[in-house]
């Protein structure tokens, strides 16, 4: 991996184009709140990208069509936090103890690969990813240190 500093807001925008089209596809709406600033960390730029392709293709796979997806960081003391939220079905709690585990999918033809190549990304970098989730919706929420800025 190659750690630089990144702007986390400009990365999102990034990966919401690779995934236009498969938004596109299922008439998705996505509510993006991404500020102009305070957006810094430090980080591997591709494997940060795969962190969050990965889990804004699980919350298009679990909405409807028409469904709502928001994207949204903010400063959190030293901690910056993406959270991606989607109005699907929502996780079961026995599902969310096995997330992140290896191969673990509910989806026939899923690979179950992509929620633990997220969390060994994130811890990687010095984050850690925290799931909430109720009948109607599901947040992921991305913890990353916060890169130090000049006042
Ligand atoms: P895959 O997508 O191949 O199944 P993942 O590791 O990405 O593998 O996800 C593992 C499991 O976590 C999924 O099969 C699904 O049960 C659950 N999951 C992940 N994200 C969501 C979500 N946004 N809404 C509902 N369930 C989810
Ligand atoms: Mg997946």
């Amino acid at each position: 991996p190659v750690f630089e500093e990144v702007n986390i807001c400009k990365l999102l925008e990034n990966v919401v184009l690779l995934m236009e089209s498969q938004l596109h596809t299922k008439n998705i709406t996505l509510q993006l709140q991404l500020p102009q600033e305070h957006c810094l960390t430090f980080g591997d730029i591709s494997q940060l990208k795969q962190v969050f392709i990965n889990l804004l293709k699980n919350a298009i796979e679990a909405v409807p069509f028409a469904g709502i997806i928001s994207l949204a960081v903010s400063r959190q003391q030293d901690m910056l936090a993406v959270t991606v939220e989607d109005n699907g079905e929502g996780i079961a709690a026995a599902v969310v103890e096995k997330l992140g585990t290896p191969f673990f999918t509910t989806k026939e033809t899923g690979s179950g690969l992509g929620l633990s190549v997220c969390y060994r990304i994130i811890q990687n970098h010095g984050g850690t990813i925290k799931v909430f989730s109720e009948q109607g919706k599901t947040t992921f929420t991305v913890f990353l240190p916060a890169a130090v800025e000049d006042e």
